[in-house]
């Protein structure tokens, strides 16, 4: 049997194999504070059943561990009864399983996506750290009078917020109502994996040393991602509307259990509260998103300190507001989360986006 984190978005610490049970832990040796992801790979353990004990705090989700053949399609193994430990019975056909704090994301899993999306434009901005490619994608409307920004995996392990994106994209691409309005008018640009060296080495990024990509945007960026993407922001064309920069929260319980935008100081708070309103009010998708589940700017540890990228577009381009969505792991509104119904929670967002900007438009911005 062999157990490692030798592929993309792997990172386990092996201590020992004891019989039937393994000890482990993850490793966030690249950040200043503990963390929670992981994720592994067992090779040759058919017909075994094996209980993991992970060593180095509360690890598993509100869904208990995550498993799949792949490293494409992911199940939730459900809260074991002891705390940090999960068991697994390998069948006598699954010479090859992977294990996960949440399903993975990785550049292999965006090459699929744009496969799948042939209308999606990509185009390599720089080169990061350890040589990776940084992409930038583009769906281009028509008239490109306005213009709305993302990014995803400012910290690297948030690899649910990834879906969420997809998701987003998606409704643009294909839906026939406020999808078409969207390619008629609307611009949508992403930087879909933000800090891809973290992404590819599986590394938590939250609290990397000396800091992370979401305490970056200062006046010298230490991460060349940072750098091509204020640079290349300045060249979008069309009036940037809003800018969202999605997350996942803390691993779990109360609101990281919900689907919540992070609020922002006034007055552009009204603005946020408008188009969550709308969100609320024509979501469709599985998950419920409620405008209860905002933390209110000021609240806990949304003091609004930090060099953070809301911060960045909000302060630097005429958006209406730019703000922060987090997108639970495992669990949201009661529901499970999977990536299908993060996709589906994006076409929310999406359609939110285009009713939000057709009020602006109704309200003296006319389109001819
Ligand atoms: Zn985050």
């Amino acid at each position: 049997m062999k157990i490692d984190a030798d592929f993309s978005g792997g990172n386990i610490i092996v201590d020992a194999v004891e019989g039937e049970s393994v000890r482990l832990r993850q490793d966030w040796s690249t950040s200043s504070q503990w963390w929670f992801y992981w994720c592994f790979r067992v090779r040759g353990a058919e017909g075994r059943s094996l209980r993991f004990h992970f060593e180095d705090g509360d690890v598993l989700s509100a869904g208990g561990a995550c498993v799949s053949g792949d490293g494409i399609e992911w199940r939730w193994l459900g809260r074991a009864t002891e705390d940090n430990t999960f068991d697994y019975l390998f069948a006598p056909h699954e010479h090859e399983v992977f294990f996960a704090f949440c399903p993975l994301y990785t550049q292999r899993h965006l090459a699929q996506f744009l496969e799948r999306e042939p209308g999606v434009q990509c185009e390599t901005l720089c080169r990061v750290e350890n040589g990776y490619e940084l992409e930038q994608l583009w769906l281009e409307s028509k008239a490109g009078r306005y213009l709305v920004p993302f990014l995803a995996r400012t910290h690297a392990c948030e690899t649910m917020a990834s879906f969420v994106l997809e998701g987003i994209f998606q409704f643009w691409l294909h839906d026939p109502e406020g999808g078409a309005w969207l390619r008629s008018w609307v611009d949508f640009r992403a930087v879909p994996l933000m800090d891809k060296s973290g992404v590819e080495n599986g590394e938590q990024g939250k609290f990397r040393i000396p800091h992370d990509h979401n305490r970056d945007w200062t006046e010298q960026p230490h991460f060349a991602a940072t750098r091509a993407v204020m640079q290349t922001a300045l060249s979008w064309r069309g009036e940037m509307a809003l800018f969202l920069d999605l997350h996942c929260p803390w691993i779990r319980g109360g609101r990281n259990s919900e689907l919540f935008f992070v609020g922002i100081e006034a007055p552009q708070s009204e603005e946020l509260e408008r188009f969550s309103s709308l969100l609320e009010r024509s979501q469709r998708g599985g998950l419920r998103y409620s405008v209860a589940s905002n933390i209110a700017f000021g609240v806990a540890w949304n003091q609004g300190g930090g060099h953070n990228a809301r911060r960045y577009f909000q302060q630097n381009f005429p958006v209406r507001f730019a703000s922060t969505l987090e997108v639970p792991y495992a669990l949201a509104g009661g529901e499970m989360m999977t990536p299908q119904r993060a996709r589906a929670f994006g076409h929310d967002v999406a359609r939110a986006i285009a009713l939000y900007l057709q009020r602006i438009d109704e309200g003296g911005n006319r389109l001819e």
